[in-house]
Order: structure tokens, then C-alpha cells, then sequence
């Protein structure tokens, strides 16, 4: 007797159905929050790495980060999400625009980093190399290759001295070079 009483209060004892009233209030507001993101800059964050907690994912973004896009992550502002939903703590590329944040649950400790999903420009402080350039050239006139893979290419070989280059950087390089052959086949 007392075995059935227990197994009947244990299914009745989940208190699923509580939750599952928060999850939906929690939806609401997420519902609310992304229509206002999508009202101002449409800036795509896409996921990095996920870890165990805020100082290691700190860590990530001191250390591996930096050497990456060789640059700092200032702190920025912290988005305080509503009731139960997760913080953002956002940060800044010193040297651009691009923006990172961590992704912070207020119910676990589990955070997750997301990062704009652009290439960092930085070719205003340090200018792109002749030998990127003369490759772009190689590339596009010589080869023919499409401007995306170009930028692929120079992506993948950024261990070698390159730099990222965006569209615009890399039409106005096209361009430019075309001006130029231009005036060389008039001069002959
Ligand atoms: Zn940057």
C-alpha cells in the first residue's frame, strides 16, 4: 500500500509544471528583447566557444583572442537581462569596431562567448602589404579568381605576413591597379 501511495505522489511530484509556467514568461521576454535588437544595428554575433565559467572565458579572451586578431578587448558595457534570462558582458576590439560578448545564464554558471562575424580591419593603422597586394593582383588578374577567394586565401595565410582584407579594400585595390594599367597602355 504505502509502495503505490509513493509511486502516485512521485508522479505527481514533479514540479514540471511550474517550471514550464516560468519557461514561458522567460520566452515572453526573450520575444520582447529580440525585437528590440533587431530595431537597431543588425550586427551578427556568431558563437565562438562555450566554458565552464565567466573567468575562464575571460582568460580566452585575454590570451588566445589576442594573438589572433593581435589586438586588446576593452570592456564594455553589461546588458542586464531580465529575470531569469543570462547578462551580456560586452567588450571592443582596440583597434576596430568589432564587438565580442560573453553570455553569462544567471541560473548556471556555464558562459558563452560570441563574437561579431566580420573580419577586423585594422589596415588604417598598419596598412596592407605590398606582398598581400601584389598577391591580390597575381590572383585576380592573372588567375582570375573571384574576389571571395581571394579573401579566403589570405585568410588562410595570415601566419605568412598576410592580411585580412574586406570587399571594399579589395575593390578599391582592384581598381586602382586597373587605373593604373590604363595609363601605362596609353603611355605605349
Ligand atoms: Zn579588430
Amino acid at each position: 500500500m504505502s509502495d503505490s501511495e509513493t509511486s502516485s505522489t512521485s508522479l505527481l511530484e514533479p514540479v514540471n509544471g511550474l517550471e514550464q509556467g516560468q519557461d514561458t514568461d522567460e520566452d515572453c521576454e526573450e520575444l520582447v528583447v529580440d525585437s528590440k535588437k533587431t530595431r537597431g544595428k543588425a550586427k551578427e554575433y556568431k558563437e565562438y566557444q562555450s566554458f565552464s565559467n565567466y573567468s575562464e572565458a575571460l582568460y580566452a579572451i585575454n590570451d588566445e583572442l589576442d594573438k589572433i586578431q593581435d589586438t586588446t578587448w576593452a570592456k564594455k558595457n553589461l546588458k542586464v537581462g531580465k529575470g531569469a534570462k543570462s547578462d551580456k558582458q560586452f567588450f571592443k576590439c582596440s583597434k576596430c569596431n568589432i564587438m565580442l560578448y560573453i553570455e553569462r545564464p544567471k541560473t548556471n554558471s556555464r558562459v558563452i562567448i560570441f563574437i561579431q562575424d566580420e573580419p577586423h580591419n585594422h589596415e588604417t593603422k598598419k596598412g596592407i602589404p605590398d606582398k598581400t597586394k601584389q598577391i591580390i593582383y597575381t590572383m585576380y588578374f592573372e588567375q582570375k579568381q573571384q574576389p571571395k577567394k581571394i579573401q579566403r586565401w589570405l585568410r588562410e595565410h595570415l601566419d605568412d605576413g598576410h592580411v585580412e582584407v574586406n570587399s571594399v579594400q579589395l575593390n578599391n585595390l582592384i581598381q586602382n591597379e586597373k587605373k593604373k594599367e590604363m595609363i601605362v597602355l596609353n603611355w605605349i
